[in-house]
């Protein structure tokens, strides 16, 4: 709409919440879960230049599959670069913007982006220890199925840290997919996943 001012993704001052695109879910349905950087993306450490993306060939097949099968995929990042000072979020959005059209060049759609900047080396009001959305803590994972009412039972998690699968451990998820190992077998594992679940 000309004129219109999108509302601003964040929620607070150390959260974004971005709901992607118009699609729409049944109420109960799972999740694909999604680390960002490291797990979609590669990770260059604290990414803050959109010319820098570069997406993980691996996981395109569990996004599409996910996408395939109606389940929302939710992004759910970190990002105490942000507490750290490293950049601000004009540079998380230009980067995150990059990751979702990349995305979208290989027909595979996220819904739904939370990202964490809380860190206990923050200052001011993102200085936080512990922070309840900070992953390996649950919070995005929890506010997400609140946003689009999902069953956090079903879904499933995959990220490339340790603090990725905790998180999903926390918010009640089982099938939980570390990657970065060899011959991308938790990607194949999780896309196998989404596709024995799939609703007929
Ligand atoms: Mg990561």
């Amino acid at each position: 709409m000309a004129g219109a001012v999108a509302p601003s993704p964040l929620a607070e001052p150390g959260l974004w919440i971005e709901r992607v695109g118009d699609k729409t879910f049944p109420s109960g349905c799972p999740a694909l879960f999604l680390d960002r950087d490291g797990t979609i993306n590669v990770d260059t450490g604290y990414p803050s230049n959109p010319r820098q993306v570069l997406l993980r060939g691996e996981i395109l097949p569990v996004i599409q599959a996910a996408n395939d099968a109606g389940w929302p995929v939710v992004i759910v990042t970190n990002q105490s670069g942000i507490a750290r000072g490293y950049f601000g979020w004009e540079a998380f959005a230009a980067v995150n913007g990059r990751v979702l059209e990349l995305l979208r060049e290989k027909n595979c759609s996220a819904d739904l982006v939370l990202a964490c900047a809380y860190h206990e080396a923050g200052k001011g009001a993102l200085a936080a220890g512990d922070h309840p959305m900070r992953k390996p803590n649950p919070g995005m994972l929890l506010r997400a199925a609140e946003i689009l009412r999902v069953d956090l039972g079903g879904s499933i998690m995959v990220g490339d840290k340790e603090a990725d699968i905790e998180a999903g451990r926390r918010a009640g998820l089982s099938r939980l997919f570390l990657v970065g190992g060899m011959g991308a077998m938790a990607e194949r594992a999780a896309l196998a996943e989404v596709r024995a679940n799939r609703r007929p």
